[in-house]
């Protein structure tokens, strides 16, 4: 049975076909460290599906076998340096702290960068997803110079390259309920956001070209989460008009290819 929210989603994908333009997906899975059974769930979804995995990996708390368990099509990105919430007082949660001098936060950014490297190999690509996805602007310009050339948060990007050398590519829907028991939020909510961010790109009310990014937290899935990202996966991945694209395509060469 076809529920309303995912006829809702079927109808805007539509949309883009009648239109003739590729609907643009891609996923990233935050805070991986170490191997655990809910990813290894993770990557036999991503294996089954053939979806494209970019995985945000810790890297002060990554152990090395972590990486032996990564198969093809998963890419690698850096999930801040350590997750420790430095957020002064009056600051929402974030790892990059107003409070903490920009050079001391360079610093760390730029070592956690070679540890990953390192550790994932040519898995790795150079983009930073900070933790909570908040990033000070002041950081933004000196990015580049601490080895990355891409940045991912969340919602809709205000540029595609917002800083020579940095291309930000975000995330739009969020499956995880983080203020209501921390599992799925639900069919209704996800499909709403994607559809949501979906018809404001077709309206010119946010970019166009950014693809509309899958945000997924294995550690916190429940039942209806996994069976969500595997109905969506199953359901999108062979459907015409619509591509899954690979990390490395979409922050690869320091720009957005159409
Ligand atoms: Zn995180």
């Amino acid at each position: 049975m076809v529920s309303e929210a995912w006829r809702k989603f079927d109808d805007e994908i539509a949309r883009w076909r009648d239109a003739g333009r590729p609907v643009e997906f891609w996923w990233r899975d935050d805070d991986a460290v170490r191997p655990a059974p809910e990813l290894a769930r993770l990557l036999e979804l991503a294996a089954q599906t053939g979806v494209p995995l970019a995985l945000a990996v810790v890297p002060d708390a990554a152990v090395p076998d972590l990486f032996a368990e990564l198969g093809g099509g998963v890419s690698v990105l850096q999930h801040g340096v350590d997750h420790r919430n430095r957020a002064t007082a009056g600051e929402k949660k974030t790892e990059f702290s107003s409070g903490e001098p920009a050079e001391a936060a360079l610093a760390r950014l730029a070592a956690g960068r070679s540890r990953l490297e390192s550790l994932a190999g040519a898995r790795s690509i150079p983009v930073l997803a900070p933790p909570w996805n908040r990033l000070p602007a002041l950081l933004l310009p000196w990015l580049a110079a601490a080895g990355l050339r891409g940045l991912s948060t969340y919602g809709a990007r205000a540029a595609p390259v917002p800083v020579p050398g940095i291309t930000q590519v975000n995330t739009h829907v969020d499956i995880i309920a983080w203020r209501d028991g921390r599992g799925f939020v639900g069919e209704d909510e996800a499909l709403g956001l994607a559809v949501r961010h979906l018809a404001a790109r077709r309206a010119g009310a946010v970019e166009f070209a950014e693809p509309t990014g899958w945000l997924t937290h294995h550690a916190c899935h429940d039942e209806a989460a996994w069976k969500f990202l595997r109905r969506l996966f199953e359901s999108t991945l062979h459907a015409p008009g619509i591509l899954w694209r690979r990390a490395e395509d979409l922050f690869g060469d320091g720009r957005v290819r159409g």
